[in-house]
């Protein structure tokens, strides 16, 4: 389980660098039924102007438009950063079977973090979930990213880009 864990998780990360090249806050997501991938996401808000374009939304996306079916049953979104309350929620519409990601946040995190909003919905769907996984690789591809970012507007003296605050990490903070 965990080298099948890994295994996706190395995708998502994958998925996470063209976000990157996108010049995207770096996260990456997959979807996968029976040990095949169904569907990718990288964050691109950004680029399509798009509040909701978070990896997971994309890949969710782009799973129900390949199945043709707006249920995901029996599936597993992996993902490199702990979902926030949108996505958490549109995981639990979706009714993925479980949800695996990298590293926390501790700013917007809805999994375990800030909200715990899969252990609470009980009624309507619940969505297994762990974290942890390649966690540090995950955290650290964020973090590199705005400590670049950074480094750049200073050497181009322009005003600094505002993170968006779902994707704010404490340790960027620093
Ligand atoms: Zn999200």
């Amino acid at each position: 389980m965990e080298e099948t864990h890994h295994k996706f998780m190395q995708k998502a990360l994958l998925l996470a660098d063209r976000a990157e090249q996108q010049d995207e806050v770096p996260i990456g997501a997959v979807l996968v039924y029976q040990g095949e991938i169904i569907g990718e996401g990288w964050n691109q808000s950004i680029s399509l102007n798009d509040p909701t374009a978070h990896a997971e939304i994309m890949a969710i996306r782009d799973a129900a438009n390949k199945i043709k079916n707006y249920r995901l049953n029996n599936t597993t979104l992996y993902v490199t950063l702990e979902p926030c309350s949108m996505c958490a929620g549109s995981l639990i519409h979706a009714r993925v079977e479980q949800v695996i990601f990298g590293a926390s946040d501790q700013k917007a995190g809805a999994v375990e973090s800030v909200y715990q909003l899969l252990d609470s919905n009980d009624k309507q769907h619940r969505v297994k979930w762990q974290g942890g996984v390649l966690a540090e690789e995950c955290s650290s591809k964020i973090t590199k990213f705005f400590v670049t970012k950074r480094a750049e507007n200073k050497a181009t003296n322009k005003k600094t880009e505002q993170e968006p605050s779902t994707r704010r990490n404490e340790e960027h903070e620093g």
